[in-house]
This record gives C-alpha cells, structure tokens and sequence, in this order.
C-alpha cells in the first residue's frame, strides 16, 4: 500500500498539519494520531464525517475531485439514516450528485476504505484514483474482504492510496461508536 507525505506528527508537529487540521484538532482529540496528509481534499472529507456525525450517521465523508482541475465535483457525509437509504453511503452520493456516466476524470477521496458495494461502483464509474483513510477490516471491500478490484470480474482498477489521515479517521469512527454505546 502506498502512503502519501505521510508525516510522522509525533516527531515533526509541523506547521502545515497544525493549520490544515486546527478546526479538526479544537474539536476531536485523537489518540494516537500519527498520520497526516497533506491534503486538502482528504480534510474536506473528513469535515464532511465530522458533519455526518453531528447528524447521527456513521462519521464517513467523501470528495470527488476532476483531477485535471483540481475542481471539486462534490462532497457528501453518509446519509443513511436520513435518507433511509442503506445504499446512502459517502461515495455512492457523490458520484449519484455528478450525475455522468462515467467519472474517469475524477478522482474519489473517502475518510473509511470503501465497502464492496462502493468499490463495485467506484469500477463502474471508471474513477481514476481512490483515496482512502481508515481501513475497515470488517466491512471494507477494497484491502479486505471480497477485494472487490483484485477479481477477474472487475474490468475497471482505480488507482488506490489507502492509509491517508488513517488514524484520525479512525479516531472520527471510535469515537462516534463510543458514544453511542
Ligand atoms: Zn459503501
């Protein structure tokens, strides 16, 4: 698995992890947080799991992003509930909210590795990279599971980068399922 400008915030509390994570940082305390990405993508996806939380929803944010413009295409947190919709989830709306085909000018940024119904769509739609940040030994599809991208039958591969602001991503969901209890 490929790790992205992972830093290591034990050991270099740099500037830049400081500001991009300050909003999230005021309000979650993660323990053990070691990765930071450098990307602002993968923090508005993790707002979006922190505003899905807020709602009742299973902390898990999605971006898709056009990569030749670095536009982004939309932004959706878990509606599940909501909508009472168990297909509802982060990276189904964002690429229902495009409304295309095919999104192979695009690039999917998801705070959870994505299930095996997400990951069959994210082939589908032909997304060029995915961008994950937790893993999900128990319900992900892509490093676990069916690895839905490593069948015979899977006719589209999107690259994949997992690990990306994993353990604060991680933190979202422990914390969101601590309360719960
Ligand atoms: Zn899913």
């Amino acid at each position: 698995m490929t790790r992205l400008f992972v830093t290591n915030i034990k050991n270099i509390f740099c500037f830049f992890a400081v500001r991009c994570h300050k909003k999230i940082i005021r309000n979650y305390v993660v323990d053990n947080m070691r990765n930071i990405l450098s990307s602002p993508f993968m923090d508005m996806a993790l707002q979006q799991a922190i505003d899905a939380a807020a709602r009742g929803e299973v902390p898990v944010g999605a971006v898709l992003v056009d990569y030749r413009t670095q536009q982004v295409l939309a932004t959706a947190g878990n509606r599940v509930e909501e909508l009472q919709d168990a297909t509802a989830h982060a990276e189904m709306l964002v690429m229902r909210m495009v409304r295309s085909r095919f999104l192979t000018h695009a690039d999917l940024y998801v705070t959870l590795e994505p299930c095996p119904m997400c990951a069959a769509a994210i082939s589908f739609a032909r997304i060029r990279r995915l961008y994950f940040g937790a893993e999900d030994p128990k319900g992900g599809g892509v490093e676990h599971g069916c690895r839905v991208f490593q069948q015979t039958t899977c006719h589209h591969r999107p690259e994949v980068y997992g690990g990306v602001a994993a353990d604060f991503a991680a933190g979202l969901l422990q914390k969101f399922f601590r309360e719960k209890r």
